[in-house]
């Protein structure tokens, strides 16, 4: 029976019992439209600087240091606010409270890693008389999806001497920029069509195309290659050797940009996790007298299992923990840490999928999160029985939706797929082992995972509004 039919008491009652998902653009007014779409233009610059966990960090100092956190290893006099920063990989965002910090911290934390292709340590050589770079992918990514398209070259190279060399090339569209060629249609119907998916393009096959010219000396052997050498010596002063104490990533070189008639939806590389880092930041930039103490995380090393002297098993929160409870005056000794990570509540700052259009299939509907319905409360993560998930409990989750519905959050829930259809993880479990209360809780994006995910930034825009709440509401 359509809606308008239904007896007023009828209405009223299903009003009262049913649960009801609203969408964001429903439940805002004209103002707060604006406000949407003015965030989602810091979230893509973000995105655009931050390509890379070392960029993201450098991003979060720029930010922490205009907001006024001062640099944990620096005089902090008086400050309340701090940073401390991991290998130049991850990093802290912390504020004292009112009340001791053995009570508890309020932390959100997010990872700054994202699927990737990573050079390998012995990454040059010559075939077919073209330059070309072996690379190792770094986290679940679809092969396929990698081959010709515009990839971007980030990272940093320790050289022979000791010095320090910080690569950044692509961005610019006068720059050059890197790709894996695919073979041409009329030819894969052996080697890539009449194969697995999965198998079509493999990942020794992922190979970089990086120069053509050849050395002059016509009786030289790999004079390509050389060639190569010659012109990252004569602009860079490198050798060869200096790719082993290297770490450089291969991204997609393209803007994040908006999708859509609407201008509703963003696309961009590396939302899976800069939505909540990006949110995260913000929400906590706002913050100024909070009644217990805040704590923002940004890890590295997610997308691999939080391996890793940069990820969330590295104990860095522990570390900063530490530094907080000194900083207050009290005695940082481990049993201090301790009570005060087990008195701690947590948002495992992480994206979900969204219900995809065109594969609904592997979602269960009724749990599956939605675009432009909010952020997204994932109780449990995991796969085949929960299995690898820290599963949140009845009272925390009960707490959290108190604090949304109070301040008038627009959010969801989601799940990662049907029973049994797949599953995966997040950083939950690593800080759940402290004892702390911890939820998943952030954006749902479709194409997870991909060169370019899709995120609403209507709900980028309610998730940066969650984590503020989060970060300021009183315990209750
Ligand atoms: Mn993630
Ligand atoms: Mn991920």
């Amino acid at each position: 029976m359509p809606e308008q039919d239904e007896k007023p008491e009828v209405k009223e009652i299903k009003e009262k019992l049913m649960l009801k998902r609203d969408m964001v653009w429903d439940r805002l007014d004209s103002k707060e439209k604006e406000g949407v779409f003015l965030f989602a233009e810091g979230y893509k610059e973000f995105l655009n600087r931050a390509k890379t966990e070392r960029q993201a960090v450098k991003e979060i100092i720029k930010f922490a240091e205009e907001k006024g956190f001062k640099r944990i290893e620096e005089p902090l006099g008086k400050a309340k606010k701090v940073y401390r920063v991991l290998h130049n990989k991850a990093i802290a965002m912390g504020i004292l409270g009112e009340k001791p910090i053995e009570k508890g911290i309020r932390i959100i934390a997010s990872h700054i890693d994202s699927p990737r292709l990573d050079l390998k340590q012995n990454p040059l050589y010559e075939d077919v008389d073209l330059a070309l770079l072996k690379t190792h992918y770094y986290g679940g990514i679809k092969k396929y999806q990698w081959v010709s398209r515009p990839l971007s070259l980030h990272g940093k190279i320790i050289k022979k001497d000791g010095s320090e060399l910080d690569l950044s090339l692509g961005e610019k569209e006068t720059e050059p920029i890197f790709t894996i060629v695919d073979l041409l249609p009329h030819l894969a119907h052996k080697v890539q069509y009449e194969k697995k998916l999965e198998d079509a393009v493999i990942g020794e096959k992922l190979n970089i195309l990086a120069g053509s010219i050849p050395f002059p000396d016509k009786d030289t052997k790999d004079r390509i290659k050389l060639q190569v050498l010659k012109y990252l010596n004569d602009n860079f002063g490198l050798i060869e050797e200096d790719f082993i104490s290297a770490e450089l990533e291969l991204v997609p070189s393209e803007k994040a940009r908006d999708i859509g008639w609407d201008r509703s939806l963003i696309g961009s590389y590396g939302q899976d996790d800069r939505s909540c880092a990006y949110t995260g930041m913000r929400a906590i930039g706002d913050i100024d007298n909070p009644k217990e103490a805040v704590l923002a995380l940004f890890l590295d090393k997610e997308e691999i299992g939080s391996e890793g002297n940069t990820g969330a098993k590295s104990r860095f929160l522990e570390a900063v923990v530490a530094d907080l409870l000194s900083f207050e005056g009290v005695k940082a000794d481990d049993g201090a840490v301790r009570r005060t990570l087990m008195n701690s509540r947590a948002i495992s700052a992480d994206v979900n999928g969204a219900l995809d259009p065109d594969y609904q299939d592997v979602h269960e509907k009724r749990n599956a999160a939605k675009l432009g319905f909010g952020i997204c409360i994932t109780k449990f993560t995991g796969s085949r029985g929960k299995s690898g998930s820290s599963d949140a409990s009845a009272e925390y989750v009960g707490w959290l939706r108190q604090v949304f519905n109070r301040n008038n959050i627009v959010w969801q829930t989601g799940e990662l797929g049907k029973v049994d259809e797949g599953g995966g993880g997040t950083i939950a479990k690593y800080l759940a082992s402290y004892g702390m209360d911890i939820v998943d809780c952030g954006v749902a994006l479709l194409g997870m995972h991909s060169p370019f995910e899709v995120s609403s930034k209507a709900d980028v825009y309610m998730t940066y509004k969650g984590y503020r709440v989060f970060l300021s509401e009183d315990r209750g």
